[in-house]
């Protein structure tokens, strides 16, 4: 490719992430508020204590938002970050966001709630994703 095609390339592809990441930041920001309430009227204490259902609205078709569950999740600081479906409408977006507590148990190191903690007998108050982490730290 030639470069002035790459340099092209890129400037679209980072346009295109620029409004990805202006819709992520809405959609944390009406999250944020549904959290606070939540809080509130003690559902949950932290936001990591938190599992969030969403049903959100895409230009883009529901893959673009199943690509959002994970960074979503960190943007937000919350254990389960859950896309339900995606309503697709064309001028007024539809939020719907659940907060509930989240499923599982907490762990130990990371705090976050994850249903996969206790399913190692030798680490039983970790996830899997710190037993993992707990191992190779072990074996370096
Ligand atoms: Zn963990």
């Amino acid at each position: 490719m030639h470069l002035s095609e790459w340099e092209a390339a890129r400037f679209t592809r980072s346009e295109a992430e620029e409004t990805e990441w202006g819709k992520l930041f809405e959609t944390r920001k009406h999250i944020l508020g549904e959290l606070e309430k939540a809080r509130q009227d003690k559902t949950i204490g932290k936001s990591l204590d938190a599992k969030v259902s969403w049903i959100g609205f895409s230009e883009n078709g529901a893959e673009v938002e199943r690509a959002q569950e994970n960074e979503l999740k960190e943007l937000l600081n919350v254990s389960q970050f859950i896309i339900e479906g995606v309503a697709r409408q064309q001028d007024s977006p539809v939020w719907t966001a659940a907060v509930k507590k989240a499923d599982g148990q907490k762990c130990e190191r990371c705090w976050h709630w994850e249903t996969d903690v206790g399913t190692n007998t030798e680490h039983p108050t970790l996830c899997s994703r710190c037993v993992e982490a707990a191992t190779a730290l072990s074996h370096a």
